[in-house]
Order: structure tokens, then C-alpha cells, then sequence
């Protein structure tokens, strides 16, 4: 798909402060990942073969942690302006003349392969390419909240990056900038220089996130996949007073015997979460070995696992628990442990159930040697 283009590198502009988006973006985290990971690794997928991200002074640990693991880029600090920032990027970057360069913008996070092939491919036509979008809703003037006519859209179009050229075309065009002006995008640096820049179909998901709100716009354009896991978990009774299970201590003659202390309920859950999520068991993350667990409350397993959930983009949808024991009688403490499990979760109530049979005096459990628990876990997870 992307074998056909020409070597072409990309400048990747992260040095705003965000104030309208309430921080820096770049670093906030969209769909499980980092703004700007979006567009770095959208790049280096269509073949990008030299990266450089600009960014504010002093944010290269930030850049660091948010591009982790990738491969085929480097930073550089932004200047006062947009337009400072981008020549700082463009030197960075150096390469032959003739290079191919795209400028994108780092708050655009979702960019294709396509828009990226159109851009480039259209360097072999034009001394410069801009994805645009055509204007769809009619336009009005107004004068203090008046509507003073109507605005012709036909030749309008919305200006979106990444914008291709070579990297002497723009560097010179810059170079031409008057530098008491602020240049909104590169087309209007390499325009005013006489350059020829092309308008190539842009895409409406390369929407700009600018405030607050855009952000669960975009959250929601993001693909998501269901996931279940299962657990399952078996304490061994013993001499006790009370016992756990899904997180309420109940009155009982005897208690479940364990390094932590043992509600099979929460284990069974906590095992169903990592299982959906492909991230191991209990025992990985809470070694039973390790004294620090010893009578831990198994709350803290579930919400770890929860945690691991969240810092990948997913959520919880539902879970289901079923207690298998003769004793304690469940029905009575049902409501209170869904209850419980729905504050721990920051899930409604309706999305977690609690469920109890017997085996009829058969087996372990049936013979009061043990309680058993079984759990599934839905999660939606960024695809
Ligand atoms: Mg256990």
C-alpha cells in the first residue's frame, strides 16, 4: 500500500501550550494512548523515514514516556510562533533539497495512510499539497449577533495537515516570511512565495482537537472491541468469626483460610479483568510469595486490575459473579456486595450481578471443605 511512495520525511509541530484545550494536549492521553503517538506512529506505519517532533523547551522526558518504544524520530524545541516552530523542526530535519516533508499537526491525531499517499504523490505536480475539506454548512456574516448576509462557499475550503512540500520550497518560503506576521498554515507561506500548492481531499476524521469537548468527539470516533474473561477461584475453609467475599465481611462461623484474605469473589474477578485484558493472573501481579499481600484486602487486586484496564483506553461493560457454597446463606448480603462492587468498579448497578448456588451437597463444596467462585468480565477495549 505505502511501497509505492517516494522516501519522504515529516515534521510533527507539539509546541503549543493548549490553552484553549485547557493543557497541553499533545500529552493527554486519547484512546489509550498519547495525542501525539497517534501521529508519530500513523507517519512512521506510511513509511516516514525521518520524524522530527517539536516541541516546548524542556518537555523532552514528556516526549520521551509518550513515544516509548517507537523507533525513527527525534525532537526539537519550538520557537515563540507556529511559524519559528516549524523552521526549527525544518532544520532539525536538513536532508536533501528536494526531500519530500510533511508539516502536520500534532492535535490532529487521526491521520491515514491515504492522506499521507495523497500528499506526497502530489509533490510530483504541484510545489506544495494541502488536505481540505469542502464547507458543507452554508455561511452567514454577522454584525453584533445580526445575520448581515451570506458568505459564497463554493471556492471555501477547510485547511487541514499534514501540508506536503519539498523541504527547500517551504525553507525558502520562510525564509521570504515577513517576520512581523504570523503565517497560519505553510500553504500561506509557500503561496505568498509564488509556490503553486494543490488541494487534496482531506478526511474528516483529521478533526483539530481544540477544546475540551473535542476530545470526547474523538474518543468516540475511535474503534473499540468487546473482550470477556473468566476466573475462577477456590479458598479452603476454616476455624474463623467472619469472611470476606466480593468485598463485604459477613458474619459466619467459619472463614475462608488464604494469604490475603482470601474472598474468592474478588479473586475470581480480579482474574476475569487481567484475563479479558490478556494480562495474566492474580498470582502474576500479587505473588502469594511476597509477604507485603499477606491478610491484604483483596480490593486493592481488583482495582489494580481495573487500573491496568484504564491506562489502556478500556473500560468495564458488565460483570457476573457466582458463589458456589453451602454456607453462608448469599441471598440475604446479594444487594450489599453488588453494591459494594458497583462503588469499587464505577459501575451502575444494573451492569453487576451476584449470583449463589449450592452443588447440592455434592463435591468439596458441597461437603463444606471449601467455597468456590466463578466470574466473567466484559471490557471494551481501543481495537
Ligand atoms: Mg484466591
Amino acid at each position: 500500500m505505502t511501497s509505492a511512495l517516494p522516501a519522504f520525511a515529516a515534521v510533527v509541530v507539539a509546541a503549543g501550550s493548549g490553552s484553549r484545550s485547557g493543557g497541553a494536549k499533545q500529552w493527554r492521553a486519547l484512546g489509550g494512548k498519547p495525542v501525539i503517538r497517534w501521529s508519530v506512529e500513523a507517519l512512521l506505519k506510511a513509511g516516514a523515514d525521518d520524524v522530527v517532533i517539536v516541541i516546548p523547551a524542556g518537555a523532552d522526558a514528556e516526549a520521551a514516556e509518550a513515544l516509548a518504544g517507537l523507533t525513527g524520530w527525534r525532537a526539537a524545541h519550538g520557537g515563540a510562533t507556529r511559524a519559528g516552530s516549524v523552521q526549527a523542526g525544518l532544520a532539525a530535519l536538513g536532508g536533501p533539497e528536494d526531500r519530500p516533508v510533511l508539516v502536520h499537526d500534532a492535535a490532529r491525531p487521526f491521520l491515514s495512510s491515504a492522506v499521507i499517499a495523497r500528499c506526497v504523490q502530489t509533490l510530483d505536480e504541484a510545489d506544495g499539497a494541502l488536505p481540505a475539506l469542502p464547507v458543507a454548512d452554508s455561511l452567514r456574516r454577522a454584525v453584533d449577533g445580526l445575520v448581515a448576509g451570506s458568505v459564497e462557499r463554493e471556492a471555501l475550503w477547510r485547511a487541514q495537515t499534514p501540508q506536503a512540500f519539498r523541504l527547500k520550497t517551504l525553507t525558502d518560503a520562510y525564509a521570504a516570511w515577513p517576520a512581523d506576521e504570523a503565517a497560519s498554515d505553510e500553504a500561506t507561506v509557500v503561496e505568498r512565495a509564488g509556490g503553486r500548492v494543490k488541494i487534496v481531499e482531506g478526511d474528516a476524521r483529521l478533526m483539530k482537537l481544540t477544546y475540551p469537548e473535542d476530545f470526547a468527539m474523538a474518543e468516540a470516533l475511535i474503534p473499540r472491541t468487546v473482550r470477556i474473561g473468566q476466573g475462577y477461584d477456590v479458598h479452603r475453609w476454616g476455624p474463623g468469626e467472619s469472611v470476606w467475599l466480593c468485598g463485604l465481611e459477613i458474619p459466619h462461623d467459619q472463614t475462608l483460610i488464604g494469604h490475603s484474605d482470601a474472598d474468592a469473589g474478588l479473586h475470581a474477578l480480579t482474574d476475569a479483568s487481567l484475563g479479558a485484558m490478556g494480562d495474566g493472573d492474580i498470582g502474576d501481579h500479587f505473588p502469594p510469595t511476597d509477604p507485603q499481600w499477606k491478610g491484604a484486602s483483596s480490593d486493592r487486586f481488583l482495582v489494580h486490575a481495573v487500573e491496568r484496564l484504564h491506562v489502556r483506553g478500556g473500560r468495564l461493560v458488565n460483570v457476573d459473579v457466582t458463589l458456589i457454597c453451602e454456607r453462608p446463606k448469599v441471598k440475604p448480603h446479594r444487594q450489599a456486595m453488588r453494591e459494594r462492587l458497583a462503588g469499587l468498579l464505577s459501575l451502575p448497578l444494573d451492569a453487576v450481578s451476584v449470583k449463589a448456588t449450592t452443588t447440592e451437597a455434592m463435591g468439596f463444596t458441597g461437603r463444606g471443605e471449601g467455597l468456590a467462585a466463578q466470574a466473567v468480565a466484559t471490557i471494551d477495549l481501543p481495537a
